[in-house]
């Protein structure tokens, strides 16, 4: 039986992958090595329990006491805290979904490829933060990331069978998020609520604010540079609203391969459980004669500033990628404290970007896992500086 472990089972990714393996026999199909969850402790004692896992591990100390109680008499061991994420990643398992939202992702994920494990790779911030490590550290160990963004899955399926060599362009999709019919004047005014109000995927809130800012597309820029290696004016985005086609391959010869689905993450977390097969998945069919057409429009780099950064941060690489992540999840922190508008979020992290190249300069690659966090903290610290210093004005 493959052995499984799920990190950020409780999240909207992870309650898809345990779907998925409900529906092939769950405890009868996969020995569950670890889950790992956030405070919904009630919620991954369940899923521990219905597939029966040797270890569940919530992120938060102060929630191991509700933890154990939850799991008590189920013989399936409770644990807390980053020390214990790690060593769950330190349990062997063949298939590894990382699947924790953030930069937290980035040492567990890293962990499991020191045991040569297949990684279902949904945590785009490990790319972008530290992706020529990653990969280095995958062939190191035999291990083998699978890319679980449903772009990137999208790309991955789209080149089975051809030279990397051959590819002219990759074109990334983007839905434009819940904002993208809102005139620029009004976007600064854009609430929490308003930006989480996603028309086509069902996301966690981090990510579906993300895709509304396109900070989101921005992350998936760079996580396609590391991941494929293509050069950075090779990757295109174009908005198509409706999320039919989930990305393209683009080949010298002018053929373009898309993969097209339903707008439904099992698509491409079941293309990563499956892999190399195919199997059957719960996923809509696509009706072409309802759907009618399909539509595409150029991303409006005012509207977007984003995509703009992605470009800098690519030119730089070095720290600019762990420093860009961190500094955006301390803009959207603030952005969903209230201490600061939609349309700032983008300041804030150029922001801090140039503060960081003034003060130490961003160009010098990080050698070990260690150097990626040290430029995570820097780049918080100062964000947090920044955003406050605003968030402070604005209240003024
Ligand atoms: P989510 O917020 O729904 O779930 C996040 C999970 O991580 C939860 O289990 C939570 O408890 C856990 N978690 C949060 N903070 C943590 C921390 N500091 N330490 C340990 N665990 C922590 O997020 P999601 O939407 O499922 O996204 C997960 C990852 O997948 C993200 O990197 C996201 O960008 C990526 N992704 C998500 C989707 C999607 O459809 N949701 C699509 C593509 C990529
Ligand atoms: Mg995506």
């Amino acid at each position: 039986m493959r052995r499984i472990s799920v990190f950020g089972a409780t999240g909207s990714i992870g309650e898809s992958t345990f779907d998925l393996m409900m529906r092939a026999g769950g405890p009868e199909a996969f020995h569950t090595v670890a889950l790992t969850g956030g405070r919904n402790v009630t919620r991954l004692a369940e899923m521990a329990r219905a597939l029966r896992a040797g270890v569940a591990v919530t992120a938060h100390d102060d929630c191991l006491p509700a933890l154990r109680d939850a799991l008590d008499g189920s013989g399936i061991t409770a644990a807390a805290g980053p020390e214990a994420l790690l060593e769950a990643a330190d349990r062997p398992a063949d298939w590894v979904m990382s699947a924790i939202v953030g930069a937290a992702g980035l040492a567990p994920g890293f962990r499991a490829l020191r045991h040569g494990t297949t990684l279902a790779l949904a945590n785009k911030e490990s790319l972008v933060t530290a992706g020529p490590l990653l990969m280095a550290e995958a062939a190191r160990h035999g291990a083998r990331i699978l890319p679980v963004d449903s772009e990137h899955s999208a790309i991955f399926q789209a080149l089975v069978g051809e030279d990397l060599a051959a590819v002219e362009r990759i074109v990334l999709t983007a839905s434009g998020g819940a904002l993208r019919d809102w005139p620029l004047d009004k976007l600064a005014k854009a609430t929490v609520a308003e930006a989480l109000a996603h028309p086509n995927w069902s996301m966690g809130p981090r990510i579906t604010i993300d895709s509304a800012s396109m900070f989101n597309k921005a992350l998936e820029v760079i996580e396609t540079r590391e991941y494929f290696g293509v050069a950075p004016e090779q990757i295109e985005v174009i908005i198509h609203p409706e999320s039919i086609i989930h990305s393209m391959v683009g080949y010298r010869d002018g053929a373009i391969m898309a993969h097209l689905g339903a707008a439904d993450m099992r698509h491409a977390i079941g293309y990563a459980l499956n892999w190399p097969e195919r199997g059957e998945l719960p996923v809509a069919r696509l009706d072409f004669a309802a759907l009618g057409r399909l539509s595409f429009r150029a991303p409006d780099e005012a509207r977007y500033p984003a995509l703009r950064l992605a470009r800098e941060v690519m030119a730089v690489r070095g720290q600019a990628g762990a420093a860009f992540n961190a500094a955006k999840e301390i803009a959207l922190d603030h952005f969903i404290g209230g201490g600061v508008g939609f349309a700032d979020m983008a300041g804030i992290v150029e922001d801090t970007l140039a503060a960081l190249s003034r003060e130490t300069g961003l160009g010098n690659a990080p050698m070990s896992l260690q150097e990626v966090l040290a430029a995570d903290l820097r780049a918080r610290a100062l964000a947090t500086g920044i955003a406050s210093d605003l968030a402070a004005r604005r209240a003024g």
